[in-house]
């Protein structure tokens, strides 16, 4: 079935096979069932897609590698497209069986889209996971605008339903506006959070070193589980990503993101998504581009850490 919102490139033009042996797949999600202000990340997929055609002609700058040899893009997963759980549902059954194929990094989509790939993770994984989740919202609200789940409830779900490890949950970027019941609820259940007050004025490799430091002591001291990042493009400021649905001011710069991501390559991922790019409130497609890169650069640093195991 094909979606009118999916486009027919592929993410640095990737092959469009599935099925095959390829180390990495890139999947869509273009759902936005579950927002709560500006519609519109289901055109994600296809944007993010766009932008990383400018990726896709030479090495990365720092990893020195490329991973389109190794990299399938699957398309738009063909999903519900209204009813949240049909649509989870939907989804955890496919992710579960790409995951069992790929490692794979997920195109969003909106937020709501994690909690299914992290029942599909878990499923895959046979236990719970750590996570790296990049927002600048806690999505650990307990009620979403009078229903009980959306793309602001999928981290207090996935704690509850005990799909991660809380002592290893790392939240980055936090400062919406938010009840201090939501807004601390990881550190609560054990987990940290580094707000974006925490982060301003820290650029660079050694600046940021003891944020990744403390990421990689949590992860570490819950037994190495196997690590999810999830990125909500809003915890980037709005100067670096207008295009998305629940922009908040003062947030991450796309370098800030970039050097955490690079810092933090060889833990022991197990996937990744990038979600509620929405590419109409965009300018230049310096979301996308972002996004793109994000994920780009998630790639190649498996890719390098294949080849020098840490
Ligand atoms: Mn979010
Ligand atoms: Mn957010």
């Amino acid at each position: 079935m094909d979606l009118p919102y999916s486009s027919g490139a592929t993410f640095l033009g990737a092959a469009p096979a599935d099925g095959g042996a390829a180390r990495f797949a890139v999947a869509g999600v273009p759902y936005d069932g579950a927002v709560t202000n500006r519609p519109g990340a289901r055109f994600g997929p296809a944007a993010i897609r766009a932008a990383s055609r400018m990726l896709c002609d030479a090495v990365h700058p720092l990893f020195e590698c490329s991973p389109q040899a190794d990299l399938v893009d699957v398309g738009d997963l063909a999903l519900p497209v209204t009813c949240l759980s049909d649509h989870r549902g939907a989804l955890q059954a496919a992710a579960a069986e790409l995951m069992r194929a790929h490692h794979v990094c997920w195109l969003g989509g909106d937020h709501s889209i994690t909690l299914a790939l992290l029942r599909a993770q878990r499923q895959v994984q046979g236990r719970p996971l750590a996570i790296v989740h990049f927002d600048a919202h806690c999505d650990t609200w307990s009620d979403h605008f009078g229903e009980p789940s959306g793309h602001g409830t999928w981290m207090r779900e996935a704690i509850e339903e005990e799909l991660i490890v809380p002592p290893a949950a790392i939240q980055i970027g936090l400062r919406s506006p938010a009840a201090a019941e939501a807004r601390q609820c990881v550190e609560r259940a054990g987990g940290c959070i580094f707000t974006a007050r925490q982060l301003r004025g820290l650029e660079g490799t050694q600046a940021l070193a003891p944020i990744a430091g403390e990421i990689r002591r949590r992860v570490l001291a819950a037994g190495k589980p196997p690590a999810y990042l999830t990125l909500d493009i809003d915890c980037l400021d709005p100067a670096f990503a207008p295009g998305t649905g629940t922009p908040e001011a003062g947030g991450l710069s796309t370098a800030q993101v970039l050097t955490l991501l690079e810092e933090l390559h060889d833990i022991a991922w197990t996937g990744m998504d990038c979600v509620e790019v929405a590419p109409a409130y965009d300018h230049a497609e310096i979301t996308s581009l972002a996004a793109a890169s994000f994920v780009w650069t998630y790639l190649c640093g498996q890719l390098a850490k294949g080849a020098t195991p840490a």
